[in-house]
């Protein structure tokens, strides 16, 4: 079931959006040689309780952190540590989400540390573009195979693929909700989008094979091939005036 949400509703998923946003730019900034993820990750669960927020992932399905730091050929869910510095051309990624007055932000960064190689920054900016031109499509009487298709064209055009295994959102009261928005599919197909929807759209964009392993400790999701990958993703409301990026400060 797709939840639409009043304008009380958005108005506070609006609130707990600028949160989350304030956290991952926050945590973003950290990102610097000799870093943990460990203090990322402090970061962003301190920010979000100063807001008067809660953060969203900490003991979700069991896990242990605030926020999910990704590095590397590491695609989503790696789990933060004090044994984890990074390095001079790493590239980061940051996932985090605030609950505020019961509703739930989610967002998510690829950030560069330090000088990152010419490879990296092209598999960075295709990934964050492909985020927004999926934001375009993200209007009422659309579908969400617009959404998917936009997304796949884009990264696949420069030779990158999309992973399958994940997917975007609904996102509301809870954390995840239907429906489920992917990263690919065919144009005029799926769920119809409707003011009143959130949605997190978060393109993973693998810079060789979609196909990604889940290691021993359940959550780290890593490349096959072993090659990089990068992740972006907004909460976003559909409205009668198109998609607004809740996520935003
Ligand atoms: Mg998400």
């Amino acid at each position: 079931m797709v939840s639409l949400k009043t304008s009380r509703e958005l108005r506070l998923m609006r609130e707990a959006g600028k949160i989350s946003q304030e956290a991952l730019l926050k945590a973003g900034e950290a990102v610097k040689p000799g870093v943990s993820t460990y203090e990322l990750d402090k970061i962003v669960r301190t920010t979000i309780e100063k807001a008067g927020a809660v953060p969203s992932f900490l003991g979700y399905g069991g896990f242990p952190a605030s926020a999910c730091i990704s590095v590397n050929n590491v695609v989503i869910h790696g789990i933060p540590s004090k044994k984890q510095i990074l390095r001079e051309g790493d590239i980061v990624s940051i996932d985090a989400g605030a609950l505020y007055e019961g509703f739930h932000g989610d967002n998510a960064w690829t950030f560069p540390c330090g000088t990152i190689s010419e490879e990296a920054q092209r598999l960075l900016d295709a990934t964050r573009e492909s985020l927004f031109e999926a934001i375009k499509m993200a209007q009422p009487g659309n579908r969400v195979g617009d959404i998917g298709s936009a997304v796949q064209r884009y990264v696949e055009a420069r030779n990158y693929s999309v992973v399958r295994d994940f997917v975007g959102h609904g996102v509301g009261a809870k954390l995840h909700e239907d429906p489920s928005v992917p990263n690919y599919g065919t144009p005029g197909r799926g769920v119809r989008l409707l003011p009143g929807m959130t949605i997190a759209i978060e393109p993973m964009v693998n810079a060789g094979s979609h196909q990604v392993t889940v290691l021993g400790d359940g959550w780290t999701t890593v490349t096959r091939d072993g090659k990089l990958s990068a992740h972006f993703e907004h909460t976003i409301a559909i409205t009668p005036d198109g998609p607004v990026i809740l996520t935003a400060l």
